[in-house]
């Protein structure tokens, strides 16, 4: 059985006070995840450390950074290398959100060498895919996930790619209200997994876990994660509040 995920993308947002109020109040509502199923809290760098704290009693809750860089060290101030990541810790870490393709310009063939940093350093890659408007609006959105994944997931071997999750976000529905519907996700999760299952089998593809996020809130969250392919969600707005958050974590 392929594992299952809610996992927080908290962006830019929160103070360290905050942030720790929030992880504390998700803790206190004592969730109760069944077996195969992971709650992931994807912090803002400077929070990691003391979040892992925290969560450290929780076996059903691990954590996430939301990128890393392309190159393994060196002059490049600023920026934070997966080896750090996992010299404090971090389990996964998002990669290729489509915040960071459109504001930071990272490519398909950055996100690749991503990748294979984060596995290098023994991290998960959450690795998100999705559409633009204009491309569903089309309706050739297959094609260009299918892109996506070929050019940052396909030099991948079948060990590795074990150890992918994937977050299907249509940027049309980030953060907007507009929430995919259960049909439009579970179709794209069912390409997704049949484009997988054409690579590297179909043994590979049922085990691989595939994420919706967009607009993921309490009063949707049941009937998405209802869906065959769908397997947990990648969530915003709302998980920055520790009632809608739990709630969705119920919805699994
Ligand atoms: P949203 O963001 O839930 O606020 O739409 C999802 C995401 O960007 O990961």
């Amino acid at each position: 059985m392929r594992k299952k995920i809610v996992a927080a993308n908290w962006k830019m947002n929160l103070t360290l006070d905050k942030g720790e109020q929030l992880v504390n109040d998700i803790l206190a509502a004592g969730l109760k995840l069944a077996e195969g199923h992971e709650v992931v809290i994807a912090p803002p760098f400077p929070y990691l450390v003391k979040i892992k704290q925290l969560i450290r009693n929780y076996p059903g809750i691990s954590l996430a950074a939301q990128n890393c860089y392309s190159e393994k060290s060196g002059a490049y101030t600023g920026e934070v290398s997966a080896e750090m990541l996992q010299s404090i810790g971090v389990d996964y870490v998002i990669l290729g959100h489509s915040e960071r393709r459109e504001y930071f310009a990272e490519s398909n063939a950055q996100l690749a060498k991503k990748i294979d940093l984060a596995l290098a350093n023994g991290i998960k890659p959450i690795f998100c895919c999705g559409e633009p408007l204009e491309i569903r609006q089309a309706e050739t959105q297959n094609d260009y996930v299918s892109k996506q994944l070929e050019e940052s997931l396909f030099h991948l071997d079948a060990a590795a790619l074990k150890n992918i999750v994937i977050a299907y976000e249509p940027i049309w529905a980030i953060g907007t209200g507009l929430t995919a519907s259960a049909q439009q996700a579970q179709d794209m999760h069912a390409f997704i997994r049949a484009k997988i299952a054409e690579k590297y089998g179909r043994e590979a593809a049922l085990g691989l876990t595939i994420l919706y996020g967009g607009s993921a809130k309490p009063s949707n969250a049941k009937e998405l994660f209802a869906c065959a392919d769908v397997d947990g969600g990648l969530i915003g707005g709302a998980s920055l509040v520790a009632a809608d958050f739990t709630a969705i974590v119920q919805s699994f």
